[in-house]
């Protein structure tokens, strides 16, 4: 029996990744639901070619294009956020990949948890806001969380076989993105082109922004903090240039284990995809002797403020993080507009995380609310 997988974002760098993985695993995997927010020209051609029986597309003004292009193919299709949570709560596929980007993931992520699913994890947005709420939830319907980020799928990797043993601190690694060793004097007048220029991935906008930031970093230790049921100060950055080591975890006797391997999301992709099998593939190995030296070097909290502020947001935990997130997506997409400037984007998420009121425990409706109120304040903060 193949598995049937369900690709939510399928039109994103992830989703078209993990098209690729399945067409050259064709024989282990069927697809099944493919969904979009609104590119709906991308997403038909992508239905053309592998025959889904379902696509969403989330953005309802596109529904007559899609319905018309691809209805004779007898592939159904919806339109609307109600109909991509309703999707994934259904018995239609095995494994969900949530590759929606941002806060938008998290509630067909949840629908999908809720529905017992297997859920392949990129939308590392879902546990930066509700890592508690959804972790549990994990627990009670006996779904499985399976990390697609690269850093936490080598974790994940790294503990296989260490169930009975004490984890001292895990180390994620960080490329260090286009502005590594650069200082505040050189930030401040960093724009968008720039930015977008990753020295190892090639991912969508906003998380090329957050990577150049080293917001990214902040959000995969809160995302770690939730997968591995870690205490914050467990959670360790450390930077390495040539994105060869994804990640690494210490042992209470000191022994360090770390996954490698390319900087390329297949294998992260097919590695949740096909868990708990590894299946060969065509994808480059590394060659050494590209890379004599790997290197590391401390993380500089000073001048990336964004890091900082995650992990004072981790830290003091309840709907900070939430708030942290909401604030972060409005600031990525004002500076990817031009409407900030780099390190401005730190002076709103600060202000959104002291002015917020703190909430210890909060209900998903509290964190639906928090982000509104986090967004609406981001906004009206830039436009002063
Ligand atoms: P992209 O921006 O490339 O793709 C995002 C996908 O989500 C697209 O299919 C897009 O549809 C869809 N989408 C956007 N907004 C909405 C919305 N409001 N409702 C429903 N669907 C929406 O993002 P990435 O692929 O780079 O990232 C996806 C997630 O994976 C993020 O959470 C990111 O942090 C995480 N991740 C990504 C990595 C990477 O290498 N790219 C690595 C590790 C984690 P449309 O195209 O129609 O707009
Ligand atoms: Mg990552």
């Amino acid at each position: 029996m193949k598995k049937r997988v369900a690709i939510y974002g399928s039109t994103g760098s992830i989703g078209t990744q993990a098209l690729e993985v399945i067409k050259e695993q064709s024989d282990i995997f069927q697809l099944e639901v493919l969904t979009a927010h609104s590119n709906a020209d991308l997403l038909i051609a992508q239905a053309k070619e592998f025959k889904p029986n379902i696509v969403v597309i989330s953005d309802e003004t596109k529904y007559q294009k899609v319905n018309e292009a691809l209805s004779p193919l007898h592939i159904k299709v919806y339109a609307g956020e109600k109909s991509l949570v309703e999707i994934a709560g259904s018995d239609t596929y095995d494994v969900l990949l949530a590759a929606i980007v941002g806060f938008a993931g998290l509630s067909s992520t949840m629908a999908a948890i809720e529905n017992g699913k297997t859920v392949a994890l990129a939308n590392k947005e879902t546990l930066v806001v509700a890592g508690d709420l959804v972790t549990s939830m994990v627990a009670q319907k006996g779904a499985k969380l399976l990390p697609v980020d690269s850093e936490h799928s080598a974790i994940f990797q790294c503990l296989l076989g260490e169930q009975n043993n004490q984890i001292e601190k895990v180390i994620l690694t960080a490329s260090g993105g286009p502005f590594l060793g650069k200082k505040t004097n050189f930030l401040i007048n960093v724009k968008k082109d720039h930015a977008l220029q990753h020295p190892n991935w090639s991912m969508g906008e906003k998380i090329t922004i957050d990577s150049a930031s080293l917001m990214n970093k902040g959000l995969e230790m809160i995302e770690a903090k939730w997968l591995f049921g870690l205490r914050n100060e467990q959670i360790e950055v450390i930077v390495h240039p040539q994105s060869i080591v994804h990640s690494m975890v210490q042992f209470v006797d000191g022994s360090l284990k770390a996954q490698m391997g390319l900087p390329d999301m297949k294998l992260p992709i097919q590695y949740a995809l096909a868990y708990p099998g590894r299946v060969p593939n065509t994808h480059k190995r590394v060659e050494f002797k590209n890379y004599p030296s790997l290197t590391f070097e401390v993380a500089d909290f000073k001048t990336f403020r964004n890091l900082a502020l995650a992990k004072e947001a981790m830290i003091k935990g309840g709907n900070m993080p939430c708030v942290l997130n909401a604030a972060n997506e409005i600031v990525v997409e004002a500076f990817l507009k031009n409407k900030m400037g780099f390190l401005e984007m730190s002076d709103v998420i600060e202000a959104c995380l002291e002015k917020i009121s703190f909430i210890a425990k909060p209900s998903l409706h509290d964190y639906m609310e928090c982000n509104t109120e986090s967004r609406n304040l981001a906004t009206s903060l830039i436009k002063k």
